[in-house]
């Protein structure tokens, strides 16, 4: 009679005792989607977490062959040649993502636009960028928009209007692949994992065991100026800093204002935290382009978007952030306003 109880005790004990296996972290860099993919992976054993990286960078580099607009044999690239007026339904996976973007433009009132291919060749945002004139400016800004080519919410259906009119993916693309990766890590045995596209975070942890990642000064790269702890979720900068045309000696970001057909102005960076990487990607983009006032204020009334601003003035760092924000930051900026602008 007693014999099980005691096999039982000492099986329960074994397990207690057996030393809990040190997590094996595999680190591997690839080039794709025109930026730097970086993948960290911790799982029990060295061939899982090789696998697991492996994985990652298939799948982004499948996004890349469905969303590329540089490569002629994408399917982004067939949606955006198609004739003009002919509905085109693309894929089911890429439908989705064009209607989501479709919605983006709709709830930030088109402050995020992927529709701003005839704005981005008017500007050459892809070459060494050119002011454009007056009549070339009017008429990118008819071939951009809502006007130029509709996307049909619920079922992703495109029809090009006008023939300079494309869709840019840039503005989603990295998180639409960010997304997926993150799902795919879900079904993998994997307990932690970082990957870096380009600047757009997945943290993949638990609880007890964060990343945590720095976000820079919008102006001076080599600055932390916050500290997050994050795990689950995404981050997504946009900023003008780092990528820019200079025209007659002014620097010039790569993000538009859909609404004006010109670049955004030059204020910081805005950062925004979310367990959908699609979502952070559109809505730093959307955010950027809003400005931080009016950004803020937006994001507030949207409610549980985490999102930190980081406005730079003559050189001076001011810092702003929503409610749902400071779940995630651990060291703040000094200096910051909140909505009703009061410093504190
Ligand atoms: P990055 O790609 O440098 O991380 P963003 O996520 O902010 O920065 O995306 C900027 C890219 O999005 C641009 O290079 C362009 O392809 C596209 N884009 C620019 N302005 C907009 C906009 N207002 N709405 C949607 N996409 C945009
Ligand atoms: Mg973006």
């Amino acid at each position: 009679m007693l014999l099980p109880f005691v096999a039982a005790l000492s099986l329960a004990a074994s397990i207690q005792s057996a030393p809990p296996a040190a997590p094996q972290v595999v680190a591997r860099e690839a080039w794709t989607m025109g930026t730097r993919l970086g993948v960290v992976i911790e799982a029990t054993s060295v061939a899982e977490a090789t696998h697991a990286a492996e994985e990652v960078v298939r799948e982004v580099e499948r996004f890349e062959r469905m969303l590329s607009t540089w490569d002629p044999r994408s399917e982004m690239h067939a949606v955006n040649t198609a004739e003009l007026g002919r509905p085109i339904d693309p894929s089911p996976e890429l439908a989705l993502l064009l209607a989501e973007a479709e919605r983006y433009s709709r709830i930030s009132s088109a402050a995020f636009d992927s529709r701003i291919g005839a704005l981005v060749d008017a500007w050459d945002l892809r070459g060494a960028g050119v002011e454009p004139t007056a009549d070339a400016l009017r008429r990118a800004r008819e071939a951009a928009g809502s006007r130029s080519i509709s996307v049909d919410e619920s079922t992703g259906t495109v029809i090009r209007h006008a023939s300079a009119a494309w869709i840019d993916t840039g503005g989603f693309g990295k998180g639409a692949a960010l997304r997926s990766v993150a799902r795919g890590l879900e079904s993998v045995n994997v307990s932690r994992a970082l990957i870096d596209l380009g600047g757009q975070l997945w943290a993949q942890g638990s609880a007890d065991e964060p990343w945590s990642v720095h976000v820079a000064h919008p102006t001076e790269r080599q600055r932390p100026v916050a500290r997050l702890e994050i795990q689950g979720v995404s981050v997504a900068t946009s900023g003008t800093s780092e990528r820019f045309i200079e025209i007659d000696g002014v620097r010039r970001g790569h993000i538009l204002d859909p609404r004006t057909g010109r670049p955004a102005p030059a204020w910081g960076s805005v950062t925004v935290v979310s367990s959908d990487a699609l979502e952070a990607d559109a809505l730093a983009t959307a955010l950027y382009v809003m400005g931080p006032h009016v950004g803020l204020a937006w994001a507030e009334r949207q409610g549980g978007v985490d999102a930190l601003f980081l406005q730079v003035d003559d050189g001076e760092l001011t810092a702003s952030w929503t409610r749902s924000m400071e779940q995630w930051l651990i060291d703040a900026p000094q200096t910051h306003t909140h909505q009703d602008g009061n410093h504190r």
